[in-house]
């Protein structure tokens, strides 16, 4: 099943070592961005996910859509079932999700599904963003859970980075 590389891949950035005593947007976007380039070295699109809740980290995951051939195989999606298991109770209304890319509509949607209380994410997507980008799943009009939104600039330009470096690489790859 799994068609990840058994060795990784080269990825042209580092990981972050952010310090463990200031646990604020930045640094858990940091352990997000670290996912990320998890996903570069198994050759998946690189967005990863962590949620925090309480201050201590409760999920971690990257995209693996590719070596696990499952469309919804989104890191926030592994991410929301992982902490999901850990505090034994769908509802995550205590937790915050930091993703490096804006959620697409069916991780947006889970997130309300899960009643996140918040998300916090890095790069907009215009494209696909369902949390202010393309558009807004918070604004449906008969929905009671709200999640506050972070939408952009925590580590932004670290992530777009590294995902326009990757489309660039895998662009160069094709014309090969
Ligand atoms: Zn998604």
């Amino acid at each position: 099943m799994d068609a990840s590389p058994a060795t990784p891949l080269p990825c042209p950035f580092e990981k972050k070592f952010p310090s463990q005593l200031i646990r604020d947007d930045t640094f858990f976007m940091s352990l997000a961005y670290n996912q990320a380039i998890d996903a570069w070295r198994r050759d998946e699109v690189p967005i990863g996910c962590v949620i925090e809740r309480d201050g201590e980290l409760i999920a971690s995951a990257h995209n693996t859509v590719e070596g696990a051939h499952d469309p919804t195989a989104h890191a926030e999606m592994l991410a929301l079932t992982q902490a999901a298991a850990h505090l034994g109770d769908w509802r995550l209304s205590e937790a915050t999700v930091y993703v490096t890319k804006e959620p697409c509509p069916m991780c947006s949607g889970a997130m309300l599904m899960s009643r996140v209380k918040r998300v916090c994410y890095a790069v907009p997507d215009p494209k696909m963003g369902c949390l202010g980008g393309a558009t807004n799943l918070n604004d449906l009009p008969r929905v009671n859970h709200h999640l506050e939104l972070t939408a952009g600039g925590v580590l932004e330009p670290e992530c777009r980075e590294l995902l326009q470096a990757f489309f660039r690489l895998k662009r160069s790859e094709a014309e090969q």
